[in-house]
């Protein structure tokens, strides 16, 4: 029998979830539910200097709002924590023992000042300093020293343990994505599997949780492929078979230059993060409070970097689900284009209900005492490309629309003055429906239908914007629509 699907979302607390990581979990989870599997979330939080206050619980949200809730993580616990790598430290120093046992890691003693020593007396001669099969008897290890000094070094010295890269070794393994490729093991180096402060390092911790939690798939940003050699050897050495691996290319900046990076929302006006952050730097936007719907986002996550098999754009998650194939991502970096975003977001707005529109406009608490009511949505919706904004956007709706001083110019004169109070006469004894009011106008228009229309339009919206004019009209309600015109008559 196979084994179950069991994939990971493995961030770093140190920052926000950005579009790039939130594309990774996406994937990680739709591969795992497409095969009925478990979708995990583990914080690697051994690196405790780059470690950012907030953002653990950020993520955790941030997947939650996208419905990306996983099955198993530091919050929710599951049969295979603890979840968080800071709480598993026991663990990774037993495993260590394990690779010093037999001979694929070793103790090294270096002092940091000697090491920049060499590196610099390297660059002098214009190479590069490894810590690899060819120097590594004349530094401080484990394997240049004799045994008792080792284990006078080991109680009085801080030390790390290094992997003990293979000298000349062809290391193949197979990206689901990239195909077969090719590494001399002469290239690396003896990599620091665990550090002098006792935690262990991305490479290691990674590697034996990998294996420990049975994740079967790893789905990951491209940035991570120059560390699989390592990984595919840490398994070896461990007797352990890998999981399959897939690295996913990057999200890159909307002109195609380079990775989009966190503050590329801010140089290129969108957001770039699911929920808001604040920082030292300030605010950074979100997709949220910009009024993207997270079905939308998540449509377009997965539409950015998936090879397209065919013309269709508009996915629900659970047809993502069902249409998700590794095989089908491509390659190549994929540009950010927010437009397409903000297109997708206006189809995925267009089915929902107004109810849910409303509910959901709630829920972004804007707090100002306006309520937005379903008519207000029955009456918009068609035009709406994202929420959170209908309050300012359709101000006219709530009663807080200003006149455009220089249509008013443009478009109030004697005529058409004289069309509008034949207009409201009309209205006066009779205000139908849409049609009957469209009708109305015709009869009572002595400028010419367009420019009635536009007169009628000023007054009621302040500018030439809006919806169906008579729509708007039945809308307001006879009351407000007199009231309007009569302020321009006054
Ligand atoms: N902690 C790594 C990161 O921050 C995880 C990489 C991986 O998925 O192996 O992206």
């Amino acid at each position: 029998m196979p084994k179950p699907v069991r994939v990971r979302f493995a961030p770093s607390p140190t920052g926000p979830l950005h579009v790039g990581g939130l594309r990774t979990a996406l994937y990680n989870y739709l591969l795992a539910k497409k095969n009925g599997g478990s979708f995990i979330l583990r914080i690697e939080d051994t690196d405790t200097k780059r470690e950012v206050e907030g953002s653990y619980k950020y993520i955790e949200e941030a997947l939650n709002w996208c419905g990306l809730t996983p099955d198993e993580s530091p919050s929710q616990g599951g049969d295979y924590g603890p979840y968080k790598q800071s709480e598993r430290k026991g663990i990774y120093k037993e495993y260590i023992n394990k690779l010093i046992e037999n001979g694929s890691a070793y103790y090294a003693f270096d002092k940091v000042e000697d090491l920049d020593k060499h590196r610099k007396n390297h660059e002098k001669r214009g190479k590069t300093f490894i810590y690899n099969a060819h120097n590594r008897l004349k530094l401080v290890n484990s394997l240049s020293l004799k045994k008792n000094e080792v284990e006078d070094l080991l109680k009085t010295t801080p030390y790390v343990v290094r992997f003990k890269m293979p000298e000349e070794k062809v290391i193949d393994f197979y990206d689901e994505i990239r195909g077969k490729i090719e590494v001399y093991s002469r290239e690396l180096d003896d990599k620091v599997l665990f550090k002098s402060d006792q935690m262990p390092t991305y490479h290691f911790a990674n590697v034996v949780d990998d294996h420990l939690m049975n994740i079967t798939h790893v789905i990951r940003g491209e940035e991570w492929l120059p560390s699989l050699p390592l990984h595919v050897l840490l398994y070896k050495s461990f007797g352990w078979s890998p999981p399959s691996f897939a690295h996913i290319a990057l999200i890159l900046k909307p002109n195609g230059k380079g990775k989009l990076s966190k503050r590329d929302g801010k140089k290129f006006g969108f957001p770039v993060f699911p929920l808001e952050w604040k920082n030292g730097e300030g605010k950074f936007m979100a997709f949220k409070s910009f009024g993207i719907l997270p079905e939308a986002l998540i449509n377009y996550m997965a539409l950015l970097g998936w090879s397209k098999r065919d013309n269709k754009e508009l996915y629900f998650i659970d047809e993502l689900i069902e249409s998700f194939d590794i095989n089908s991502i491509g390659k190549s970096g994929a540009k950010f284009d927010f437009e397409k975003l903000m297109w997708l977001n206006a189809q995925h707005i267009q089915k929902l209900s107004s109810e849910d529109i409303v509910e959901r406009e709630s829920k972004l608490g804007k707090g100002d005492g306006l309520e937005i009511s379903k008519g207000v949505i029955d009456l918009i919706k068609s035009r709406l490309d994202r929420l959170g904004n209908i309050k300012t956007e359709y101000d006219y709706l709530f009663g807080q629309q200003e006149l455009d001083p220089v249509l008013k110019n443009k478009l109030i004169n004697d005529d058409s003055l004289s069309f509008l109070r034949k207009y409201k006469t009309a209205l006066e004894k009779s205000f139908g429906n849409a049609g009957e009011l469209k009708s109305l106008l015709n009869v009572c228009s002595t400028i010419g239908f367009g420019k009635s229309m536009g007169a009628m339009r000023l007054c009621l919206v302040g500018k030439l914007a809006g919806p169906d004019l008579f729509e708007l009209m039945v809308f307001l309600g006879k009351d407000e629509v007199l009231k309007r015109v009569g302020s321009i008559l006054a």
